[in-house]
Formats: C-alpha cells, structure tokens, sequence
C-alpha cells in the first residue's frame, strides 16, 4: 500500500494549537519527521475506564501512520480508541540565574488521534516491519520474523499522523538580559546526549558467533 502524503504544515486545530511557550512550536511537518525519526520509544496515552493511562512502548512510522504494537492481552492497545501519543528528546538543562527559568531544551511532539486496530494482514507484518527496523535498521532482515501465531498473539495500533504539534527549544537560559544578570551567578545549558555502546553478547552465543554489520556499526555513534 503506498501511503498518502500529508500537507507539508502541521494543521492548528483546536487540539495541537499551543497555548503557552508557542514561540516553541512549529509548524513544519518535517521538524515533526526528525523528531519521530530520532527516536523509537512513545509514550501512549489512553483513557481506560474513564482513567488516564500513558504507557512508554516502542513505535515505528511511515509517512501516514505511526505503529504501536503489543500483546492482544494489552488493555492500552485495544483500538478503535482515542489515543495521545508523545516523543521526547531532551537536548541538556538549562541552567538560568533563578530557579523560575530553569528549564529543559528539548525537541517534542505530541500526536493526537484515533488509533485503530490493524487488521489486514499485509497492513500488519508491514507496520511490524517498521517497527523493528525503526529501533534497529536491518534488523527484519537478520531476525526469524513473526509466525502465523505470533502474529496472532500481536496487537498492531496505526495512528494517523495528520494531527499533531511539535514544539523545540534551544539555547541558552532567557534571563542573561534581566535584573538577575546583576547576580553575578554562572548560567548556561548542560547538553545531553546519549551514545550507543558496545554490544553484548548473548552469553549462550556460541563464541565464535559475529556480531552483524548492522548492529555493530552503531557503536559511538549518538542516539536521538
Ligand atoms: C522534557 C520537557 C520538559 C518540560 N518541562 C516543563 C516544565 O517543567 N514546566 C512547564 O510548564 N513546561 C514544561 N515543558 C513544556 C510542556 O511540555 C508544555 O509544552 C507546556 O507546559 C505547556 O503546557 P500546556 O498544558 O499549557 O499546553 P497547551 O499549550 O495548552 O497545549 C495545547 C496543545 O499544544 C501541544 N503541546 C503542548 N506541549 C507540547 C509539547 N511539549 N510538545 C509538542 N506539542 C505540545 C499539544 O498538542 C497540546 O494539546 C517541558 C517539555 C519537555 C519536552
């Protein structure tokens, strides 16, 4: 299935319109892309039994839809549900004169919509297959890839992508020009960034077992 392109803007609706710090949103779909793309964990937000609920779970996308998935069992799975879904990235702390503007320089999204239950089955070994290649380029190609009873055991969630807020801050704290200069305290940012590691193997591996190309080039090289 080739998915439909959204519009290159972000709609304001009701939902995504900021109401505060709106001089950190933006309105580009493709600020909304990178922050999907520099991640892999979500966290879901539903309302079960009239109570909210926000789960951290693994995703994966494509251009239209964002993919969730889990045991048939999950509770915050069972679609068709309204559902909010947010990516984080936290990019350091920002370290102003007074604690009130301290404050976190990040880049976040927030998608609002109504999840439903992938049923076709192309649709869902699809929507898995950019899932795990979303967290681990290469990897659906390399793993056994799920049974018809895995399958089976398998919930898959799409989330439409069209309505949805991004918002980014950068830079340095907001009170460099204000009677709290006078202070003569340090301010400034404190980045943060994570790095992936070595990998480690399995140690029922038999030893002699290479590590794949695709898993061990990313070793050094920085997440999100
Ligand atoms: C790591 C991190 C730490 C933060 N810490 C704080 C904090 O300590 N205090 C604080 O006040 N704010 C903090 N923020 C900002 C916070 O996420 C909200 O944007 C802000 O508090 C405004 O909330 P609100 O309820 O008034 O949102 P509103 O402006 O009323 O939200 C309206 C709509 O704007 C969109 N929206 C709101 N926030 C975001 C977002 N972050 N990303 C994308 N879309 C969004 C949603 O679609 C939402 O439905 C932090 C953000 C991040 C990412």
């Amino acid at each position: 299935m080739t998915p439909q392109p959204l519009p290159s803007a972000l709609p304001l609706t009701d939902r995504t319109r900021h109401r505060r710090l709106r001089e950190q949103g933006s309105l580009a779909r493709a600020d909304l892309d990178a922050i999907l793309d520099a991640g892999f964990i979500c966290h879901l937000g539903v309302v079960i039994d009239g109570r909210p609920l926000v789960v951290p779970t693994v995703y994966g996308r494509d251009e239209r839809w964002l993919y969730v998935h889990g045991s048939v069992a999950s509770r915050s799975l069972a679609g068709p549900a309204p559902v909010c879904v947010t990516v984080t990235h936290v990019d350091g702390l920002v370290l102003a004169r007074s604690v009130f503007e301290h404050g976190v320089n990040y880049r976040s999204a927030v998608i609002h919509g109504e999840a439903r239950t992938v049923a076709d089955p192309d649709e869902k070994l699809e929507g898995l297959r950019r899932l795990t290649e979303h967290a681990t380029p290469g990897q659906w190609s390399y793993a056994r890839r799920p049974n018809r009873k895995e399958l089976a055991a398998t919930t898959l969630l799409a989330v439409s992508l069209e309505e949805a807020s991004v918002k980014i801050r950068t830079g340095a704290p907001d009170d460099g020009d204000g009677p709290d200069a006078e202070l003569g305290l340090w301010a400034g940012t404190l980045p943060l960034t994570q790095v992936w590691g070595a990998p480690v193997p399995d140690p029922l591996l038999p030893p002699d077992t290479p590590v794949p190309a695709h898993i061990g080039r990313r070793e050094g090289t920085r997440h999100g």
